[in-house]
Order: C-alpha cells, then sequence, then structure tokens
C-alpha cells in the first residue's frame, strides 16, 4: 500500500522534539561552526550518524565528540559555549536524525564508559554506554533477578534512563538506584532513582546532560530461572518484532487504554509505505527504512499514520521516537 500520494506535510506545529527549527531563523549545519575547546577523546566535525542509528539514515552531527572518560567529558563541557547545543545518543535504537544533521555536538560514550561491575546489595553498576543485554546476563550470572527486561532493549544503560526503557511491566524506574551524569556546564552529579520523575518512556533528564553511569538493583534469584526468562524475552521478540531490520523500535507510545499497534492496524496502515519507509508488517508500531528511506520520508509516514488513526478512531498518537535535528530544507 502506498501513502506516495497523499503524504501529510510537516508542518511545524506537528513536529515538536529537541534541535527542530524551522525558517530562516534555523541554525545551519556548519563544517565545525561551532568552536569547541579540546578534548583529549575525538571531535570528528560532520561525523556521521548515519553509520550506526539503526534507522541507517539522517544527517551527520556538526561535530561528533567521543569523551575519554568522565573527566574529559566534565571539562569539554564546561568549556564549550553554552550556547552549542549538547545532544548525547546511545546506540540510536530510539532516534530519527533528519536529513540536516544535528547542529552542535553530539556526545557518544565510547567503550571505555561500556564497563559492568556486580556490587553487594544484588546491585548492577553500569558505565551509560553498556548495552541492555550485558547488564541483564552480569545480573543472571550473579542470580540478581528482576533486570531481566533489559535484555530486550537493544540500547545503551545511558538511553534506558533517559527513556526509561522498560518492557514486560517493568521499567527503569523500578531498578534505577541512582545515576551519575555530567550536566551541560560540566558539573558531575549523582542522583537518586526519585529524582529522575520518571513516566513512561520519560524522564527528567536534564537538556544537554550525560547518564555516565547507573546503578541498578534486583532482588535475590536463582540463574537458571533468570537465564530461563531472558530466553523466553529473546524468543518472542523475536517472533513479535522486525529486529533484524533499520528500525527505530516502537514508534508511538500507547495510548492510554489501548495499545498503538492495534489503533494502527484498526487504521489500516500495516504495510502502508511512502518510498523506501514502511510500517512494518509484522508488528505495525515500528517503521522500517526498507533500503533507502530518508529520515524525511520515515517522519512524513509516521505523521501520516498518526492522521490516519486519528481520523478512524479519534486517538491522539504521540511519538515515542526521538525526533532530532534540522529537515535538509533548512540548510
Ligand atoms: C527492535 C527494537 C526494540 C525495542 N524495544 C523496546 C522496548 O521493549 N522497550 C523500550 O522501552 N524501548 C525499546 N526500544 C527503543 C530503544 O531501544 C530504547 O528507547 C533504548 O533505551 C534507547 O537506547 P539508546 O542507547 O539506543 O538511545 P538512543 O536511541 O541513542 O537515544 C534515545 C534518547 O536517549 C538520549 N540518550 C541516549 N544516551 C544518553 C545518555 N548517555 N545520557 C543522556 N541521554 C541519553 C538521547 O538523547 C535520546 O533522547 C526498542 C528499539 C528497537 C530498535
Amino acid at each position: 500500500m502506498s501513502a506516495e500520494n497523499s503524504p501529510t506535510p510537516l508542518v511545524p506545529s506537528e513536529v515538536e522534539g529537541r534541535g527542530t527549527v524551522f525558517g530562516a531563523d534555523a541554525p545551519r549545519l556548519g563544517s565545525g561552526r561551532a568552536k569547541i575547546p579540546d578534548v583529549a577523546g575525538t571531535a570528528e566535525p560532520r561525523g556521521s550518524l548515519a553509520d550506526f542509528i539503526w534507522f541507517r539514515t539522517g544527517g551527520p552531527a556538526e561535530w561528533l565528540v567521543r569523551p575519554k572518560d568522565i573527566a574529559d567529558l566534565s571539562r569539554f563541557l564546561r568549556d564549550l559555549d553554552p550556547a552549542v547545543p549538547v545532544l548525547p545518543v546511545g546506540v540510536g535504537s530510539n532516534l530519527l536524525v533528519r536529513d540536516g544533521g544535528v547542529p552542535g555536538v553530539v556526545v557518544r560514550l565510547p567503550k571505555s564508559f561500556a564497563h559492568v561491575t556486580v556490587e553487594p546489595g544484588y546491585r548492577v553498576r553500569a558505565g551509560a554506554g553498556a548495552m541492555g543485554i550485558t547488564v541483564a546476563s552480569k545480573a543472571r550470572d550473579a542470580g540478581i533477578a528482576g533486570l531481566e527486561f533489559m535484555r530486550g532493549i537493544p540500547g545503551t544503560a545511558g538511553g534506558a534512563v533517559r527513556m526509561n526503557a522498560g518492557a514486560y511491566g517493568r521499567d527503569v524506574s523500578d531498578i534505577l538506584v541512582e545515576a551519575t551524569l555530567v550536566l551541560r556546564d560540566g558539573r558531575v552529579e549523582t542522583w537518586p532513582g526519585q529524582r529522575f520523575a520518571f513516566t513512561y518512556r520519560h524522564s527528567d533528564t536534564p537538556e544537554g546532560a550525560v547518564v555516565v553511569e547507573a546503578l541498578f538493583e534486583g532482588t535475590p534469584g536463582d540463574s537458571e530461572t533468570i537465564g530461563a526468562e531472558m530466553d523466553r524475552i529473546a524468543a518472542e521478540r523475536e517472533a513479535s518484532q522486525p529486529l533484524r531490520s533499520r528500525t527505530g523500535g516502537s514508534t508511538f507510545k500507547n495510548p492510554a487504554g489501548t495499545k498503538a499497534w492495534q489503533v494502527i492496524d484498526e487504521a489500516g496502515c500495516r504495510g502502508l509505505q511512502i518510498g523506501d519507509a514502511q510500517v512494518s508488517e509484522k508488528h505495525c508500531n515500528f517503521l522500517l527504512n526498507l533500503g533507502n528511506a530518508s529520515s524525511a520520508q520515515i517522519e512524513q509516514l509516521g505523521e501520516e499514520v498518526r492522521r490516519r488513526v486519528r481520523a478512524h478512531s479519534g486517538v491522539e498518537l504521540e511519538w515515542e521516537i526521538q525526533r532530532v535535528g534540522v529537515l535538509s530544507s533548512d540548510k
């Protein structure tokens, strides 16, 4: 099915999300236009994001910065002009990066932020760059129950905190003891879980702040039982989600009292396509890049789904995928 002839054009009032600016005042993505301080890690002008973002679409970061360690990140943010926007990213499993790229600085945590260790009290301490599956596996090996759901979330611990990621009735708010952040001005703070004011797929992580470490807590459990539950989660996901596709996971938050996939299906959107952007046949709350989709096509398709669902059932779908950066027409 194609919506090629009737896409809803993107208009500013319909497009929220960080970094979205329209018209003559929109920031331009220069080749390192923003002046940035020295960093002991790496700083790449016009660094590609499409190389690793799950959708494999979108423009570059004006600067892609990989700090060496927490002290390096702290110094860098302290010395960076406060006017320069900062966007932390994990592995982009919940991101749609617009085709015009991301002005300012994108911070990606390298492997040195991916440590995972077990602590007394059924706790797991994870660098924010560690993947959910690594956190869950470490907990399993130590006989710590309650973190199994992290097995199914294909993102980093930092992204999981920011998004209050969850599945099977549990989310990060249930297991987070505290997390350490480097704030936009370079201050390093450790916040207790409650301070993040978690709600469904949302936290009050401040704009431009980078989560660098998280401490999770579970309960005593049996490694074999935990492992079996993780295997069940993996098998269930394999059966129901397009895991091997270029996607951003669940596109819309579940509306109160119903499931997003259900209202999308009822509105006849399963398989709907704009160019190479498609509503997954397997799980219709997932959008796919079949090969050569642009981020604009993916976003247009999402807006078209919202329009059709609104017309069919009156339900207002809210984006769960974080859309960042500027439209290419803004360049
Ligand atoms: C196949 C598939 C299945 C999925 N299933 C689920 C699921 O069951 N439940 C669920 O909740 N999600 C799910 N997701 C979505 C996604 O995996 C989660 O939202 C995940 O937490 C995002 O992590 P990330 O590291 O990829 O973050 P990114 O996608 O890179 O970023 C997401 C947001 O977090 C911010 N962020 C990332 N890292 C940091 C950091 N260190 N500090 C501060 N902010 C940061 C970014 O700025 C952005 O706003 C799924 C995605 C896919 C592709």
